[in-house]
């Protein structure tokens, strides 16, 4: 079986991960249909895409049972095409997009799950915001009151690209930091601050240890991308 590799590395992980109250996403970006049937057969519902078409394509084409994450920078006027289905978005990162995904949501009659991306990292590149836009933004009562057909379930953040490993802990324990302080100044059924999603195949481990519980990984499932 072509996929048996993918299927032993995801219950592997999966064996290692779900013992810390975690749980674990299989991010099938550039991956076929194949793989990600080998690895729903494993048991695996949650996966991770990070482009819309490729998302939508992937969705139309396998069990209706699989909780699709949205991981990717999402742009506004892409909302619409993952709106009917998309499980959690964890990648939100500015009022009009929430604004767009508030509308998106009414039209589908659903409440949507959103994660806040924070930005921990050193790179210029990644997407998010910084901790004080994080806390202007939640604490923006009557901006989170037009939006009823929203829910937020927590932050999710990527660490930098490096082989610093104290980096990597630093940056995730001063985001579970910002989340523990979030989780008890705002108790508002808007935010259930259930989830933290930190951690991809390089650092998950560290991520667990930091007090993540959502971890989100491709290469160490599928293999190595091109
Ligand atoms: C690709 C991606 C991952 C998974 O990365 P791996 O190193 O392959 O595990 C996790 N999170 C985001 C946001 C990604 O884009």
């Amino acid at each position: 079986m072509l996929w048996r590799h993918a299927q032993e590395q995801y219950l592997s992980l999966r064996q290692q991960i779900e013992p810390n109250g975690a749980t674990l996403i299989a991010v099938s970006k550039t991956w076929p249909i194949e793989a990600i049937e080998a690895v729903y057969e494993a048991g695996c519902r949650d996966f991770g895409e990070n482009k819309v078409q490729e998302l939508v394509e992937k969705q139309s084409a396998l069990p209706a049972d699989i909780r699709w994450h949205l991981i990717g920078h999402l742009q506004r006027n892409k909302v619409k095409y993952i709106a009917p289905f998309v499980h959690l978005i964890h990648s939100v990162d500015s009022k009009e997009l929430l604004l767009e995904i508030q509308k998106q949501a009414l039209k589908n009659n659903k409440i949507q799950k959103v994660l806040l991306q924070a930005f921990i990292a050193a790179e210029e590149t990644k997407f998010g915001m910084d901790f004080i836009e994080l806390e202007n933004l939640i604490a923006d009562q009557a901006f989170w009151d037009a939006l009823p057909n929203i829910q937020v379930e927590g932050l999710m953040g990527m660490a930098s690209f490096t082989d610093n490993q104290n980096q990597i802990i630093e940056e995730f324990t001063a985001l579970k930091g910002r989340f523990l302080s979030f989780k008890s100044e705002y108790i508002t059924p808007k935010f259930t601050w259930k989830t933290l999603s930190l951690g991809m195949s390089s650092d998950w481990a560290l991520a667990l240890n930091c007090g993540s519980n959502m971890v989100r990984i491709g290469s160490s499932i599928f293999g190595k991308r091109n």
